[in-house]
């Protein structure tokens, strides 16, 4: 029997990274994944493929202002979906092969087959030629990650009532795509096809899209993506979807007790996700499921089996691709005698819709709540020069900092590249900068990072310079 110090099941970001961390700290390594590609949720069906996919989309939305800038497209310009797909598909196998040869360099033994314990130091390789194989495990991390999750009463039939998975795989652009969720993963699928042509209606049963994130955030986007033709419906409680020949009926209560009806041809159901068990036997090795089906840890990520541990979406938090990366490398660091630490609180969260959405930090909401005096200093894209040069109008970049110290509490921005500039307001939230620190930090000129600076000042002292 193959005996190693660590094994890992499930191999996506959460899983990868704990691998190499797990390989570079000397411990011998082996990870374990059921389907043959490498990387998870992520890099197969997930961040990679969908922002392939956003990418390809935006290019043929630029086409509509090529006029603008001078540039004159003679004859037709048409989408191939096939090749789009193709080419994200090519971009994921691609992204997949980079983690083979990560596993590789990193001597890590990669088992392709369902994990499930037998006990707390045995695990059995269930492989696709119906062979298995139990290997043994002086510490174990479960990074099994999460699966689509529905409503009760819709029946997902993967052809028009569909999830994230088959929508990054469409063979033809939906007349009319009716999207269940207006989260991130719904509204960046939407903003795909709605670029394709696709008429795109959003249900949402809380009264704003992305309603995790600061609702300033949510009004803009909402702004934005209404101009693009993006249709809301928030507030709003589905009742039913179903399936009438090629089109999809879902029906939708409002506080009111009115039921509005939108016939498509796709439905997207994008309610969520749920933390991923089915098949591991976790209650043989005695490790604790919650009611809501997620790994139970304690602050050291470690299972109630003390040489089990657990990291990524099927434990809690947010599901987010780097959450589970720097939880994979705290586990492995912490099963070499390290003390690493994650400040959950810094972990960023992004939409990568255009423009893009991006916040770190606590939420206006989250402060009154919590009843901390803050000041708020916003500065618009719209007065950046850099904006203005490519056209990238929309948006805003608002800091959050305490009413007396200055610390930066929150940074919340959409607008063009935010999905990067967000790191700046992570940086300087992680050595508890002031607004004032940021404020007098040079940020070179033309640039969005400019937004940043002169929201900083604005929230300073309200001396913003180019507003
Ligand atoms: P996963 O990536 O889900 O990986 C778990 C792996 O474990 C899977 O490969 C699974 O097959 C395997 N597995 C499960 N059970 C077993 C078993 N018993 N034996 C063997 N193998 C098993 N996050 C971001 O941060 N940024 C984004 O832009 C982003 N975009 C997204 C877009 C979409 C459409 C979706 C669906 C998700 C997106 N996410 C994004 C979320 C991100 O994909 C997840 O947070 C991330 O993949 C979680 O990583 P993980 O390692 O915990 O689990």
């Amino acid at each position: 029997m193959s005996s190693f110090d660590v094994v890992i099941i499930g191999s996506g970001p959460g899983g990868y990274v704990s691998a190499i961390r797990c390989a570079q700290l000397g411990f011998k390594t082996a990870i374990v994944e059921k389907y043959n590609s490498l990387g998870g949720t992520c890099l197969n069906v997930g961040c990679i493929p969908s922002k392939a996919l956003l990418s390809s989309s935006h290019h043929y939305a630029e086409i509509a202002h090529f006029a603008d800038h001078g540039i004159e497209v003679s004859g037709d310009v048409k989408i191939n979906l096939e090749k789009m797909i193709a080419r994200k598909q090519a971009v994921v196998d691609q992204t997949v092969g980079g983690i083979n040869y990560l596993m590789d360099k990193n001597k890590i033994t990669v088992f392709n087959g369902l994990g499930s314990f037998v006990d707390a130091t045995h695990i059995a390789v269930a492989k696709a030629d119906g062979t298995s194989e139990t290997i043994e495990a002086k510490y174990t991390v479960i990074a099994t990650g999460s699966k689509p999750s529905s409503l009760p009463f819709i029946k997902i039939d993967k052809e028009r009532i569909i999830t994230s998975t088959e929508a990054l795989a469409l063979k033809e652009v939906p007349k009319h795509l009716v999207i269940i969720g207006g989260g991130v993963i719904g509204i960046e699928l939407g903003q795909v096809y709605l670029r394709l042509g696709a008429q795109v209606s959003v249900v949402e049963f809380m009264d704003r899209i992305i309603p995790g994130m600061d609702s300033s955030l949510s009004k803009e986007l909402t702004k934005v993506l209404k101009k693009q033709g993006m249709k809301f419906y928030v507030s709003h409680k589905v009742k039913s979807v179903e399936r009438n020949g090629d089109a999809v009926v879902v029906q939708a209560e409002n506080a009111k007790g009115e039921t509005i009806t939108l016939e498509g041809d796709y439905s997207l159901v994008s309610v969520g996700r749920r933390p991923y068990t089915d098949g591991l036997n976790a209650d043989k090795a005695g490790v604790k499921i919650s009611d809501r089906g997620q790994v139970e840890v304690n602050d050291h990520l470690q299972t109630s089996v003390p040489n089990i541990y657990a990291i990524g979406d099927v434990v809690r938090g947010a599901m987010l691709a780097h959450k589970a990366e720097e939880e994979g490398v705290m586990v492995a660091e912490i099963l070499a005698g390290q003390k690493p630490h994650i400040d959950y609180n810094l972990i960023p969260g992004v939409v990568y819709t255009w423009p893009e959405v991006a916040a770190v930090g606590q939420t206006e909401e989250q402060l009154k709540a919590a009843g901390v005096k803050y000041k708020s200093g916003s500065f618009p894209f719209k007065a950046l020069g850099r904006a203005r040069a490519s056209a990238d109008l929309d948006g805003f970049v608002k800091i959050l900092a305490d009413e007396k110290t200055d610390e930066v509490l929150g940074v919340h921005m959409i607008g063009a590249r935010t999905a990067d500039l967000i790191a700046e307001a992570v940086t300087a939230m992680e050595f508890k900068a002031s607004a004032e620190d940021i404020s007098r930090m040079s940020h070179a000129h033309p640039t969005f990072a400019e937004a940043v600076k002169e929201a900083a000042l604005a929230a300073t002292e309200n001396r913003a310079l180019h507003v």
